[in-house]
């Protein structure tokens, strides 16, 4: 058989990966703390969950309209109006399955060879692997540490070329949690005003999953780019709802039509159940979100604390989503061999900094969606392993 070139471009998610080994690992009796994987520990709400049930016993079996049912995007609408003031079309709104189908199809859009497509270095890891998949030039952002991984307006604007067609952004971030203040997003924006043909995908995913009485800062929110903005959103974080497979895209202008197109040729639409229950996530009781937002908040500050303690490690605060990412250089060990050691010796499954790009060497990320009790032992068995090493 001959595959298509482009196969070999395509890359992977070593979250997924590490879950499965980690998965594996416990299968065979061993005791695993997962810090791997990136989804909330908690069960999605049972109003969301009970509305699912419903929509199934009512007989909501059959196809949807490719771009979701338009309650569902009105529902989305209202809550872009509420959360980030912003007035939308729900014309606008492409409903997918989960927030990764809309970088897929912006990749798709605007990416193929003689093209460049920015992204965040460290970053999501299928940022560049659809971007090499579509053909185009993967050019890094590079994020760092002293600036609690937040993008620098100036970096950005440094990297753009005439082959420049689109650049992605996420704030809060994976896997850093960084979140890159208001004042460097009004500067870039500033400087994309004079690039009128770049679009800008903001992955927004972790809106709602700032600490510390941080506002959101949505790129949506900026008229001045506004018809070449694309939000990438969806349910799986906010609402714990990682395996119902639901996300969204808010496409400016003509490319909302492109974007159903893209669904019509893969995935048709998502389950009508799952677009029933995420309008019941969207207009139910918020009260389950505040309370999971809480908690990570509590994680947050034991995790910091205590990796800051483990000789060899040293972390920066993060401001969003439920990541910290760690300095281990003072270890001596590569990342890899940090993430592969803490996973078969002491039962810690943590994912490389490597997985998230060539700038995350030197990091390991911790997901901190895990009770506190698992991350103080998680804690402890990484303090006995580097222990026992040296
Ligand atoms: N964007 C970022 C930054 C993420 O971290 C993730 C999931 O980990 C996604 C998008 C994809 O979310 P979904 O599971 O809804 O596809």
């Amino acid at each position: 058989m001959k595959l298509a070139r482009r196969m070999a471009q395509l890359g992977t998610e070593t979250a997924f990966e590490v879950l499965a080994r980690a998965n594996g690992l416990k299968a065979a009796g061993r005791s695993i703390i997962n810090l791997g994987i990136g989804q909330p520990d908690f069960q999605t709400p049972e109003n969301i969950v009970e509305a699912a049930r419903k929509a199934l016993a009512d007989g909501h079996h059959g196809y949807t309209p490719a771009n979701g049912i338009q309650p569902l995007r009105e529902a989305v609408a209202a809550d872009i109006a509420a959360h980030r003031g912003v007035e939308i079309d729900p014309g606008n709104v492409v409903v997918v399955p989960g927030g990764k189908v809309t970088m897929f199809f912006a990749a798709l859009m605007f990416g193929e060879e003689g093209a460049e497509i920015l992204y965040p270095n460290p970053g999501f890891p299928i940022y560049q692997s659809v971007i090499e998949f579509s053909g185009a030039t993967a050019v890094p952002i590079p994020l760092y540490e002293e600036t609690g991984f937040s993008f620098s307006a100036e970096e950005v604007l440094s990297k753009i070329t005439p082959k420049t067609r689109l650049i992605m952004l996420n704030s809060p971030a994976n896997p850093t949690g960084g979140v890159t203040p208001k004042k460097e997003f009004d500067r870039l924006v500033e400087g994309l005003e004079a690039h009128p043909d770049i679009a800008i995908m903001s992955d927004e995913i972790y809106a709602r999953l700032l600490y510390d009485g941080q506002e959101h800062v949505s790129l949506l929110s900026y008229p001045s780019i506004r018809d070449r903005v694309i939000l990438l959103d969806g349910w799986s974080k906010t609402y714990a709802m990682t395996g119902w497979r639901i996300g969204y895209g808010v496409w400016p202008g003509k490319l909302a039509e492109q974007a159903t197109r893209l669904a019509v040729n893969s995935n048709s639409c998502v389950n009508a159940p799952t677009q029933i229950a995420a309008i019941e996530a969207l207009q139910g009781p918020q009260d389950s979100v505040e309370t999971m937002r809480l908690a990570f908040d509590e994680r947050r500050k034991i995790i910091l604390r205590e990796l800051n303690q483990i000789e060899g490690f040293r972390c920066v605060e993060p401001q969003g989503a439920f990541y910290a990412m760690s300095n281990i250089e003072g270890t001596g060990m590569s990342a890899r061999e940090l993430q592969d050691g803490l996973l078969e010796t002491a039962g810690v499954a943590t994912i490389a900094g490597t997985s998230f790009g060539q700038y995350g060497e030197g990091y390991l990320r911790f997901s901190y969606a895990a009770s506190t009790e698992e991350i103080i032992e998680a804690m402890t068995r990484i303090k006995t392993f580097l222990a026992e090493r040296s």
